[in-house]
């Protein structure tokens, strides 16, 4: 009997804002980190169509549950230049790679000096003997000279040791203090909407023109039922009334009359996540 089934995938991504508190110098700074999650689940002979699509729905909810709470990104602080230490393992298996390709350089030259060893039997070709030798000895000298420096430098490796410009350079493409961020979004904002206002016409068919004005707020926030005062680019503070729970994408609406333009402000919430279970990564 041949056993058929459709399988059912199904795929979550999202763009989480990290946010950490140093605990070298207690700056708060924020980076962002793509994550993708999947689940999939079997429909035997195409009978249980709907609920294998619900089933591979929810295992990814779940999987991007559990991401959300463990995954981060070894960063270093963009004020003190530190990596946190639940960040230590995490750079250390990066070194380890290195020193894996190292190992497996070495076992390809001795594979391959083995491998010629039995080739120069069978042909009598010495060079080849000779050039296997040296491969050999390419891998192997510096890694005696290495091996054990580089073992012990893995187990007690910290990557504050790195040289400051390097961490410098990381935390600069990738990590920014909370408060710089929060004031870059509102320039932004600002300057896109005077230029959004500028180039409006019209002719909008009736429906106001909308303009997207993303803002941020803990999730531990979210506990609870919570007022926020949002800044729309016109320099207009507004309050918005969050509830508990509520979930990241969620849009508040105002409407206000710029320039002679009736202009819909859609404030959608976002929100700093915490790499939680952070005892387990060291
Ligand atoms: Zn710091």
């Amino acid at each position: 009997m041949i056993y058929i089934k459709n399988v059912h995938f199904a795929t979550i991504n999202a763009l989480l804002t990290r946010i950490v508190k140093c605990e070298h110098c207690g700056t708060v700074f924020i980076y962002f980190m793509e994550v993708e999650a999947e689940g999939s689940a079997d429909s035997p002979y195409f009978l249980t169509e709907k609920s294998a699509k619900k089933s591979a729905a929810h295992h990814a909810r779940v999987r991007m549950n559990s991401l959300v709470e463990k995954c981060f990104l070894s960063i270093p602080c963009p004020s003190c230049f530190l990596y946190q230490k639940y960040m230590f393992k995490a750079v250390r298996d990066v070194e380890n790679t290195s020193v894996t390709l190292g190992f497996g350089g070495l076992l390809v030259g001795g594979v391959l000096a083995i491998g010629l060893r039995i080739l120069y039997g069978l042909t009598n070709a010495e060079w080849i003997w000779y050039l296997a030798i040296a491969t050999f000895a390419v891998f192997t000298l510096p890694f005696l000279y290495y091996g054990s420096h580089a073992a012990k430098r893995l187990i007690h490796f910290d990557p504050n040791d790195m040289p400051e410009s390097h961490r410098k350079k990381i935390a600069g493409e990738q990590a920014v203090e909370k408060s710089l961020f929060e004031k870059s979004v509102h320039t932004m904002h600002e300057e896109e909407f005077t230029l959004y206002v500028s180039e409006l016409t019209d002719n909008y068919d009736g429906h106001a023109p909308h303009f997207d004005v993303p803002f941020w707020i803990d999730e531990t926030m979210l506990e609870n039922d919570v007022m926020v005062d949002i800044c729309l680019p016109t320099g207009e503070f507004v309050e918005i009334e969050i509830e508990r729970g509520e979930l990241e994408g969620k849009k508040y609406r105002f409407r206000r009359v710029v320039n002679n333009h009736k202009i819909v402000f859609c404030c959608i919430l976002r929100t700093y996540t915490q790499t939680q279970r952070r005892l387990d990564q060291i």
